[in-house]
């Protein structure tokens, strides 16, 4: 399946995206970790993303939809992929377009997951990556024996830096203002499902298979 995530910072969409690459093998193609990885690793592209990404702003869609289109292009994306974090705003989903005809794709779906907004601080706040295995965790949510394991497998329980309050803030607001166009974008399209993300991360997960009609 080729598909697209939308939602808020804090929603959810990595740790589904994580769980569908999983289970199904389609590969999860994070802008935010590509331009994370693209700043640790010190690159001409990284320097040029990592003020904006510091404030909570959108890199440039050119920086972007370079990045998606070297990514897409790669054989592991022939049979479905997903796209979580992007497209973040409407030149970006109309640039999308030209790409996936240029390897004669097209999508399936674009899931919205729908959170109230009231527990994106916490979710946000509270997030961490396990240094050793690359699982998305959380200290108020996650079972203390998953946090556990990767530390005491020698591992570290990392705080991202834009998921400090003020930066938090601005990434909210520059998702109501730019990305949420999308929504209504991709319903006129007929691609939009929604899928309600109160729950916990197992029940979404059940409820964003059933949006996607995929087989247990
Ligand atoms: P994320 O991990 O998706 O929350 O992204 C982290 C940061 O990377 C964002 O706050 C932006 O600064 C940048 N970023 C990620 N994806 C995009 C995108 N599609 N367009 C512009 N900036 C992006």
């Amino acid at each position: 399946m080729r598909i697209v995530f939308l939602g808020a910072p804090g929603s959810g969409k990595g740790t589904q995206a994580q769980r569908l690459m999983e289970d199904y093998g389609f590969p999860q193609i994070s802008t935010g970790d590509l331009l994370r990885q693209a700043v640790a690793d010190g690159t001409e592209l990284g320097r040029r993303a990592q003020a904006a990404m510091d404030a909570g702003d959108l890199v440039s869609d050119d920086i972007v939809l370079g990045i998606i289109a070297e990514r897409l292009a790669r054989p592991d994306c022939g049979n479905g992929f997903i796209l979580d974090g992007f497209p973040r705003n409407l030149p970006q989903a109309n640039a999308l377009q030209p790409v996936l005809e240029g390897i004669g794709q097209q999508l399936d779906a674009a899931v919205l997951l729908d959170v109230d907004t009231d527990v994106l601080m916490k979710r946000l706040t509270g997030r961490r990556t396990c240094s050793l295995t690359g699982k998305l965790l959380n200290i108020y949510y996650s079972e203390q024996s998953e946090l556990d394991a990767c530390t005491a497998q020698g591992g570290e329980l990392i705080q991202r830096a834009d998921d400090n309050e003020e930066t938090i803030a601005n990434r909210l607001d520059v998702y109501r203002e730019q990305t949420e166009p999308l929504i209504d974008y991709y319903r006129s399209a007929g691609l939009l499902r929604t899928v309600d993300v109160d729950g916990d991360p197992d029940t979404v997960y059940a409820a964003l298979k059933s949006a996607l009609k995929l087989a247990n």
